[in-house]
């Protein structure tokens, strides 16, 4: 008789791999119209992560799949700001991004009672939380960032898991190899990730190797724990097109594909993060390039923004991008809002930014051909066809916005649109196929 003890399965990935569904990937397959079994097996092999932290599932979080053959995740970050402290205006953007869509919130709050706002998101949202301890620290631990030590960072780290994040920012990757390259190859924009130019500020300093590189197996211990997924952090993401695909940028993302590996090695689930600013026609290649060295890790990417002058429109730069990224092999999208680079988004702009990304990891997903993705702009030509207006509503990504539009300027021809009015096409062509009187004369 073996006096061996069967090892306790608590992520999703540990009973993927014993051959075990949980009912979060049940939940995962009938939202996405596949088989449980092909979700398991892709959760066992890295291909999916499921972000679900035991504590947030026992509050009743939603399950979410990130990753191969699945729809385009979004993401919208918020958080209370050191120089615009106001929790209501954070709040207010929560409830944008479960009304109109969003499949994860990222807490950034770095100052004031930032437990205090992440206890209560995870309590009250479905959605995937996520945060990047590193910008907690400082406050957290009350201390200034070159007097933080590994302990203090891994208890920022454990406190996050314990409340109930689902998944974590954990910039890993930046160690002396890569910041090595870094300073040898230079690069125009430096490192522009905040968590990794702390970081990096902090190794500069202290002489020390990254902490969560050098004890990144005890890190895996606490998001085993907890099955915190890591979402290993690009600290050197291009920052403007003239650093993209560099030779920082590839470093770092060699480095990542080895932690994935180590990941997966101890039962923690991964994603990995993404540029940045990019051309466009660099995107495609990047993607394919990530997949390749993190070994088909779901990708996590933030625009990438295609040109680095849109300022002021950058939801629009970053949806182009997202576009081309996720029809070429990115599983979640980022948000980004035109207060890019200018200030802290107000709630329009989260609004703004979260539907510009959204369209685009919707388009994303009618080019993947991700099951059903169609289905309601096939319903949304039919009502438009119809002029039925109230069925467009229920086909449009945001009702509210375009139900509103449309009221603001009522039509004088019954059915149609100020747009066109009595020349409307559709109009027209649905009374030549009625044989109905087509009521257009001189004086229309
Ligand atoms: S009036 Fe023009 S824009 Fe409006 S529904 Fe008809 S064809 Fe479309």
């Amino acid at each position: 008789m073996s006096t061996q003890t069967e090892p306790t399965l608590v992520t999703q990935i540990d009973f993927a791999r014993a051959g075990q569904i949980t009912p979060q990937m049940k939940e995962v397959a009938e939202r996405e119209h596949r088989d449980p079994e092909y979700i398991r097996e892709r959760v066992a092999d890295g291909r999916i992560a499921i972000p679900a932290n035991i504590v947030h599932i026992k509050k009743g979080m939603r399950a979410f799949g990130v990753g191969e053959g699945l729809s385009t995740k979004v993401n919208v970050n918020l958080g209370i700001s050191g120089d615009k402290a106001d929790a209501a205006e954070e709040w207010k953007k929560v409830k944008i991004a479960e009304d109109f869509g969003a499949d994860a919130i990222m807490d950034l709050s770095n100052s004031g009672k930032t437990r205090q706002f992440r206890q209560q998101l995870i309590d009250e949202t479905p959605l995937m939380v996520g945060t990047v301890p590193m910008y907690d620290a400082i406050g957290y631990m009350e201390k200034p960032l070159v007097k933080l030590t590994k302990d203090d960072l891994f208890e920022v780290v454990r406190a996050h898991a314990e409340d109930g994040v689902d998944f974590m920012t954990i910039h890993c990757g930046i160690n002396k190899s890569v910041t090595k390259t870094f300073k040898e190859t230079g690069r125009l924009m430096n490192i522009v990730s905040r968590g990794g130019s702390l970081l990096f500020g902090w190794m500069e300093v202290t002489g020390n190797e990254n902490p969560f590189y050098e004890y990144f197996d005890e890190l895996l211990e606490i998001c085993h724990e907890y099955d915190v997924t890591i979402s290993l952090g690009d600290s050197c993401r291009p920052g403007c097109l003239y650093d993209s695909n560099d030779a920082t940028e590839t470093a770092e993302m060699i480095e990542l594909g080895k932690l994935c590996k180590r990941a997966w090695a101890a039962g923690v689930q991964v994603m990995v993060e993404g540029p940045g600013h990019m051309a466009l026609d660099e995107i495609a290649a990047n993607m394919k390039l990530q997949k390749r060295l993190c070994h088909n890790a779901p990708f996590y990417v933030l625009g990438p923004l295609v040109t680095d002058i849109g300022v002021g429109y950058d939801h629009i730069t970053a949806a182009i991008g997202g576009a081309i990224s996720a029809s070429s092999g990115a599983d979640f999208l980022c948000y980004v809002t035109p207060a890019e680079h200018l200030c802290l988004p107000n709630a329009q702009d989260v609004l703004d930014g979260l539907m510009a990304t959204k369209i685009a990891a919707h388009a994303a997903d009618i080019a993947k051909k991700v099951p059903h993705a169609r289905d309601m702009d096939d319903k949304m030509g039919q009502a438009r066809r119809k002029l039925d207006w109230d069925a467009m509503w229920k086909c449009a990504l945001d009702p509210v916005t375009g139900k509103k539009r449309y009221e603001e300027s009522p039509a004088a021809t019954e059915g149609t649109c100020t747009m066109c009015g009595k020349m409307c096409a559709v109009r027209t062509v649905n009374k030549v196929f009625e044989g109905t009187t087509i009521d257009l004369g001189m004086e229309d």
